[in-house]
This record gives structure tokens, C-alpha cells and sequence, in this order.
């Protein structure tokens, strides 16, 4: 394949245009199209609007469980007997915390998730008391939040209390979603954004790749979220959870086919923060690194019920394949006290085992 058609690609796309459905049809699907030069032209395009910059994000659970719907690629769906630790919204204060731990860590976004079908005002008033909390404390970074259905008044309260962005993903298709939830519909899920939108909130939305869609389901996310003007979008990779009505074989992604979603995403919506999120350890495993060539961001720490790397290994990925992140802390000074805190658990955990052995010789 010559180098004309890539060009093409990167060239459209940065022009305003939308790739026509071929095109896209052809970057999901054509063996013929090479992955490195579909990389190096989605790379094109993100450093036009990014430059070499990775945003970090950090999640928190801030309530767990007890989720009323039945969303199937979810642990905390009532139909999911997957073993969780459930628990109720945290203190004000441990919110607070956790948020002061995530920006320290070098996130430029932190991000408080709920459980639940929707925003009780009750849930509000107390967002809007966590926010204005974190946002005094720390006006310059972002906050995300994510908690169910929002209403127009809803979101105009949570913005006015400090709320930069609302996460609602779209999760799949208009014609899939019956079939991966049945409790709400994907025009539920759209009324959301919109008010998010009116409220004048940044809109975080994506999709869960490897629930059984087809190309045009994936096409489909891509396209409405560039309709949508969504100016965050997390790729979510299908994490496998024992329990869940999703079965674990039921993903049957690749490294290559996750890469070719990545670049439509990006080709299709070229300057909305795309972030490699949720499973790209595991989808992605040696290939993970090329995922920032399209996406320019990602989650540091795990993933809500599923765990992910350390936060070591992703920060010196970042740093290994030339990227910066955005914070005002340095990489270099974050490795650093990455290994600073691995250390002392190193150490608290030897000196524990000294002590257990000491009382109780007979352990090795
Ligand atoms: S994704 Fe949200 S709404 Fe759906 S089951 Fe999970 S917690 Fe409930």
C-alpha cells in the first residue's frame, strides 16, 4: 500500500472532514493496511492538537455496588454475582483525600465514580459540597464525575458547584445496546450528555470495546461522539469479570484490531483527548506503548472492580517512549516518589515478616 492513502487519512481528518463510512470500515478491517503507518498517521494528527503530552487520569470508586440496573459488563449490576466489596458513598473528607492523593500522583484529572441509575438531588447537594471542597483546594486541575443519569437542573448545579467534566459513556451503539443492558436505553444515555452540554460541562464519553458489536457499532460510538463534540473519549477494552453477564470469552480482541479502533477514534475525532482506558494491559500486552500514538491519554492506578499495573511501570512506559505528562510535577520527580513509596512498603513488609518470625520461629 503506498504512503498516499495514510496521508489521506491524517490529511482529512485534520482538515474538519469526516472519514467517509468505507474509509472507516477500511481502517477496522483491511489486512492490507499497514498498522505502522496507520499509527504513524493517527500520530500526525494527535500531535497537532497534543504534541508529545500524556494526560493522566485517576478513578475512585466513591461508592460501590448496589446498582439498581443491570448493565452486563458490569461488576456492580444486579445481575452480575461477581464477588466485589460493596460499600456506601465515602466521607466528604475521604473523597477530599483521595482527590488530593490522585493530583499528587500526576493526574490532571480526577475522576469520583458512583454507582447507580441516576443523581439523587440528595446525591447532588453532596457533590456539590465535595466539589467546591476540591476545587477551592485546587482550582487548577480538573475534576470529573461520574454518576448516572443526570437531569438539565442537575447539571447546571453541578457545574455552578465547580464540576469541569461529566462521564457518561455511550458504551456501544443505538442498535447494540439492547443487548448489553436492558434496564435503560441508549437515548437515556444521550439526554444525559445533552444536559451535560447545555450546562456548558466538558463531556466524557466513550465506549466499551469487545461486547459483541460489529465494525459499524464501533463506527457508530465514534461518529456520534464527534457529533456529540465529546472532549474527552475513553476507549474502554471489555475487562472480563468472573460473575458477569458478559462472559469472559466473549471479548476476542487483538492487539492490531484494538490499535485500528484507536486510530479511527482519533481520525474521526481529532482533537478530543482520547484515552486508552479500562484493559489495556490486558488486550493490549506487548503492544501497549503503541496505544499512545493514537490516544493521548490514559487511567494511572486500576480500574474501578479490576485492577491494573503499577503505577510505576505506566509512568516509566510514558517516559520510555518519549512522552511527557501533563502536571506540574516533573516524570522523573514522580518515578521517583513512585519508588520512594514502593520502598517503604518493601521495607514495612520485611520488617513485619521479621517480626512474625521472631514470635513464630517455625515460619521460613
Ligand atoms: S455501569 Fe453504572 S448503572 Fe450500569 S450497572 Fe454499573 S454502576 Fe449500575
Amino acid at each position: 500500500m503506498d504512503r498516499s492513502l495514510y496521508v489521506e487519512f491524517a490529511r482529512r481528518s485534520l482538515g474538519g472532514e469526516e472519514l467517509d463510512g468505507a474509509s472507516c470500515q477500511r481502517i477496522l478491517s483491511d489486512a492490507s493496511l499497514d498498522i505502522l503507518s496507520l499509527l504513524d498517521a493517527a500520530y500526525e494528527v494527535r500531535k497537532t492538537y497534543f504534541g508529545q503530552e500524556v494526560r493522566v487520569h485517576i478513578l475512585n470508586n466513591a461508592q460501590n455496588g448496589h446498582c439498581q440496573e443491570d448493565c452486563h459488563y458490569c461488576a456492580q449490576a444486579k445481575s452480575s454475582k461477581a464477588d466485589i466489596e460493596e460499600y456506601g458513598i465515602k466521607s466528604d473528607e475521604e473523597m477530599l483525600q483521595e482527590g488530593r492523593q490522585a493530583y499528587a500522583k500526576g493526574a490532571s484529572c480526577y475522576c469520583m465514580v458512583f454507582a447507580g441509575r441516576g443523581a439523587s438531588q440528595s446525591r447532588i447537594e453532596r457533590l456539590k459540597r465535595v466539589l467546591s471542597a476540591i476545587k477551592t483546594e485546587f482550582p487548577d486541575k480538573e475534576i470529573c464525575v461520574s454518576t448516572g443519569f443526570v437531569s438539565n437542573e442537575g447539571a447546571v448545579e453541578l457545574k455552578k458547584a465547580g464540576l469541569d467534566r461529566l462521564n457518561h459513556n455511550l458504551n456501544t451503539s443505538e442498535a447494540h445496546y439492547p443487548n448489553i443492558c436492558t434496564t435503560h436505553t441508549f437515548a437515556d444515555r444521550l439526554n444525559t450528555l445533552l444536559a451535560a452540554k447545555a450546562a456548558g460541562l466538558r463531556v466524557c464519553s466513550g465506549m466499551i470495546v469487545g461486547m459483541g458489536e460489529n465494525h459499524a457499532d464501533i463506527i457508530d460510538v465514534a461518529r456520534r461522539l464527534r457529533a456529540l463534540k465529546a472532549e474527552s473519549i475513553p476507549v474502554n477494552l471489555l475487562v472480563p469479570i468472573e460473575g458477569n453477564a458478559l462472559s469472559p470469552q466473549e471479548s476476542g480482541l487483538t492487539p492490531d484490531f484494538i490499535l485500528r479502533v484507536l486510530c479511527l477514534f482519533r481520525f474521526l475525532n481529532p482533537s478530543s483527548e482520547i484515552r486508552v482506558a479500562a484493559g489495556r494491559e490486558m488486550h493490549l500486552r506487548s503492544m501497549e506503548v503503541m496505544a499512545l500514538y493514537p490516544a493521548n491519554s490514559l487511567f494511572l492506578q486500576g480500574y474501578l472492580n479490576a485492577k491494573g499495573v503499577s503505577n510505576t511501570r505506566t509512568l516509566q512506559m510514558i517516559k520510555d517512549a518519549g512522552f511527557s505528562i501533563k502536571s506540574e510535577v516533573d516524570l522523573d520527580e514522580l518515578l521517583g516518589r513512585q519508588e520512594s513509596q514502593q520502598d517503604a512498603i518493601t521495607n514495612g513488609s520485611k520488617a513485619l515478616l521479621k517480626t512474625i518470625k521472631e514470635l513464630r520461629p517455625s515460619i521460613q
